[in-house]
């Protein structure tokens, strides 16, 4: 066993295999794996090995796309066989909600290269003869599903890493990781010590404890997980051709041939956390006892669904664990807070999802970055809040979602009021309806007496339209305030702030009092962040940007910090309101003797105003795209702020308003919003970002080069906003935009404008498309909905009620 590495990858299961030969395929040969014994002696030795692409997220569906893809290319470069069935695979649809899921899954495919065909009953009759069509209507055929051999894949891809030049370990349990001053690890095996400038925890099962050992909490628990194999079936093996896979949401299984007979397993509603204090060090190849009784519904079910399984007697009952996140994403990246520390864990499907993993986490090691945007299954989408008593229902919750339909506006249960701000009471009085935010409750709208207190789950406008109607046109007849807790805030000290902030943002950084907004970029141009810079004095800045993103702005931060200055995360520190609207300014007014007038507190201005006698941060600015300011002050002086400004607010019918509203009124000014029209896989010129980049700036600013090359060259596509003329369903994102027969692009949000009643869609065309007249028309949900493109804002064109 060598003694130092470059990297050291602990754990020998699927996705450790494919992360070390992922290094490997992109060049980085002096790497390490260490497996406790042998290779797939986690979860990967007793998966029933299913791969497919449907994913809720984009890009998880594309990195499961290739996962799915990369096999033939090992089985080809190792002469091993990953026992590949591409047998392809219909998903039932049995409710009309579920089968908006599909077309809304099908409509994005289209643009991703995925060739998914929404079928009917009869046709799902024709692919699998096997099942009862009865109550269906319809479904989605993904010709890529298929399964394969766990152990044969795994092996796979390690003779893939070995022949690239790494190094495999077997019955070596890890230790200890412990990190020297340097920031490289000394990894203690049983055989000795490694010192390693990465390490790689690819623990599975064992992923909190390996996490723990370097003092990393990683939220992940176990399940418990059933599948039943039958004896041989003549309805299987009297076939010409392998039965296709199927799932069936509405009875929670999934089926497909095994040998000559058929494996079903379940993702039951009365399930079980496993090991819950921890996995035990000496859990080998050993499954888990039976429990029948927990999947005695879900198998009558499937035996009116399947009528073959009543015939075939059960040859086989596996019950094994396997771990999920909270949102049953993987976790994969660089752990936040620590250096050379990187995840490769909470892998639910390993074969659907490790081949991307592995990619994913070699191109963020080796080039500084992902390829695509992968902040589905970044580590950092979790902040220090979470807790395992966090973490353990909400794995519970996404275990029995597996087959639930998942609608956009939904707000999940589980774990909610875990964090609340000062308002939280208050609001609620007021018929707040909450939405979860990075584990902070956030108003979404406010229900009216008689209104349900509770937004009905729906890919269709929901029954929170009223509200946000009324919400939407207060702040643009007179004035309404809603909270600003929800942007994550930084504090920059130091002597040298300017210039640190001058080298990782890409926009112009504003002078003391002032306000300006900034993409920052990686070092190939790509979007990391939109933020609001203020600049308080030569040596105190203010950032905000997304709220959600905290951890992983940190982490960027930290990873690009230099000497003389410091950041603080102070977004549950400072917090406090915007008021927007025409008569935001009698209300500010109203609650100082500071001189508020336009000429004294200009757009893009910033003050420290005494209001009510509460020292407070006033910038003006405002999403609303209206009159508006935003109002921070210190949390525990939050309430008595309020009173300040409602008590103000009294005479102009100020209205409390909520994030439905807000992202209402930022379609009348085109506005775009993060993880939307801004994230990591766009860059500055298409998205409009150019505006804010200043090229020209002496810095030499991170990503100047690549954005610079971006602008130069002109970029290949633009973001535009159109008028759609949809009925009851608007725009949420990725839905495909056609013109003359053929998707061109695709939706990154929309929404509906309650201020110009319109129905709105911000979409990515062709740049050979923008000067031309082109007629095109969006699908949504199967439906092809004319959509003009709009060449003004809706809302205050000459901006003369923001800047005046
Ligand atoms: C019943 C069942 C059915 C499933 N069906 C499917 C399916 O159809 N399709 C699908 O995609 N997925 C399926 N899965 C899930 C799949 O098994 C997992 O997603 C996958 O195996 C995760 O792989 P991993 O490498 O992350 O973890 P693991 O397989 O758990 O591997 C972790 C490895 O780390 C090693 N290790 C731990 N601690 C140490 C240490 N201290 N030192 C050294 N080594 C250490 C372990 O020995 C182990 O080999 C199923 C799971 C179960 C239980």
């Amino acid at each position: 066993m060598k003694k130092t590495t470059r990297v050291c990858v602990i754990g020998g299961g699927v996705v450790g295999c494919s992360v070390l030969y992922h290094l490997t395929k992109l060049g980085w040969s002096d790497v390490m794996l260490v497996e406790r014994s042998e290779l797939t002696s986690g979860s990967t030795w007793h998966a029933a090995g299913g791969f497919h692409t449907l994913n809720g997220d984009t890009n998880m569906a594309a990195l499961q796309g290739y996962t799915i893809r990369l096999y033939k290319e090992l089985e080809e470069l190792t002469g091993m066989s990953c026992g590949l069935h591409h047998v392809g695979g219909v998903t039932l649809a049995d409710t009309p909600e579920r089968m908006d899921m599909m077309l809304a899954e099908r409509a994005k495919h289209r643009f991703m290269g995925l060739d998914t065909e929404i079928v009917t009953p009869d046709e799902i009759q024709k692919i699998s003869p096997i099942t009862n069509i009865e109550g269906v209507i319809g479904g989605l055929y993904d010709p890529l599903d298929g399964h394969l051999d766990p152990s044969g894949t795994t092996h796979a891809y390690a003779k893939a890493a070995r022949m690239g030049g790494a190094e495999i370990v077997i019955h070596n349990p890890v230790k200890e990781t412990n990190q020297r001053a340097d920031g490289t690890w000394d990894v203690v095996t049983e055989k000795g010590t490694i010192h390693a400038e990465h390490i790689v925890n690819a623990g599975g099962l064992w992923a909190r404890e390996v996490g723990a050992m370097a003092g990393v909490y990683l939220p992940l628990h176990p399940m418990e997980h059933q599948y039943l194999v039958t004896e041989e079936t003549p309805e299987v093996y009297e076939r010409d051709s392998e039965l296709p896979h199927v799932m069936d949401p509405g009875g929670e299984s999934y089926l497909r041939q095994e040998g000559r007979g058929i494996c079903i397993g379940f993702y039951e509603q009365r399930c079980d956390p496993w090991a819950v204090d921890g996995t035990p060090q000496d859990f080998g190849h050993e499954l888990l006892e039976n429990k029948l009784d927990r999947i005695s519904e879900s198998v009558e079910f499937a035996f009116n669904r399947f009528p073959v399984l009543q015939r075939a007697g059960i040859k086989t009952i596996i019950n094994g664990p396997f771990t999920f996140a909270p949102d049953g994403n993987p976790l994969v990246g660089p752990v936040p807070g620590l250096r050379n520390y990187w995840s490769a864990c909470g892998v639910m499907a390993g074969f659907s999802q490790g081949g991307g993993v592995g990619l994913s986490l070699a191109q963020w090691m080796i080039e500084g970055e992902a390829e695509r945007d992968v902040h589905a299954m970044d580590v950092g989408r979790f902040g220090d809040w979470i807790t395992p008593d966090y973490t353990r229902p909400k794995v519970v919750e996404n275990y029995q979602r597996r087959f639930s339909v998942s609608y956009p506006n939904e707000e999940l249960p589980v774990a909610r009021e875990w964090n609340t701000t000062p308002m939280y009471d208050i609001w609620k009085e007021q018929g707040a309806v909450f939405g979860a935010q990075f584990g902070m409750e956030v108003v979404n709208y406010f229900a009216a007496d008689g209104e349900a207190d509770y937004e009905t789950p729906t890919f269709r406008r929901s029954n929170a339209f009223e509200a946000t109607a009324r919400e939407v046109m207060a702040v643009r007849n007179s004035v309404g305030i809603n909270e600003v807790h929800n942007f994550g805030k930084y504090r920059v000290t130091g002597a040298g702030s300017r210039a640190w902030l001058d080298r990782i943002m890409a926009g112009r950084i504003p002078k003391v009092g002032r306000i300006s907004l900034t993409p920052m970029l990686s070092a190939r141009g790509k979007i990391l962040g939109d933020f609001t810079v203020t600049c308080l004095s030569e040596e105190e800045f203010l950032l905000t940007a997304s709220f959600g993103m905290q951890a992983i702005h940190m982490r960027y931060f930290e990873q690009n910090t230099d000497n003389g200055v410091s950041i603080e995360n102070i977004s549950t520190k400072r917090i406090g309101f915007q008021i927007a609207g025409p008569k935001a300014r009698d209300v500010l007014a109203a609650c100082t003797n500071a001189d508020v007038s336009h000429d004294a507190f200009k757009f893009m201005d910033a003050k420290h105003i005494d209001l009510g006698g509460i020292p407070a941060l006033v910038q003006r600015v405002s999403y609303t795209g209206d009159l508006g300011y935003e109002i921070y002050v210190d949390a525990n002086q939050q309430v008595a702020l309020y009173e300040t400004l409602s008590k103000a607010g009294a005479e102009f019918n100020m209205k409390p308003f909520g994030m439905r509203a807000m992202m209402s009124l930022r379609l009348d000014k085109g506005f775009g919003s993060w993880n939307a029209e801004f994230s990591p896989d766009y860059l500055p010129a298409e998205t409009g970002m150019d505006r804010f980049t200043s090229y020209d700036k002496p810095a030499d600013f991170i990503g100047k080069a690549a954005a610079i090359a971006e602008r130069d060259a002109g970029p290949t596509r633009h973001l535009c906003t159109f008028e759609v003329d949809a009925d009851d369903t608007d725009v949420g994102g990725y839905e495909p935009i056609w013109v003359d027969g053929k998707v061109v692009g695709f939706c990154t949000s929309g929404g509906y404008s309650h201020y110009a009643q319109k129905s709105i869609a911000f979409a990515f065309i062709p740049s050979d498309l923008v000067d031309t007249d082109f007629s095109a028309k969006i699908e949504i949900l199967g439906k092809m909905c004319k959509a003009t493109r709009l060449d003004t804002v809706l809302f205050d064109l000459e901006n003369s009620r923001m800047r005046s």
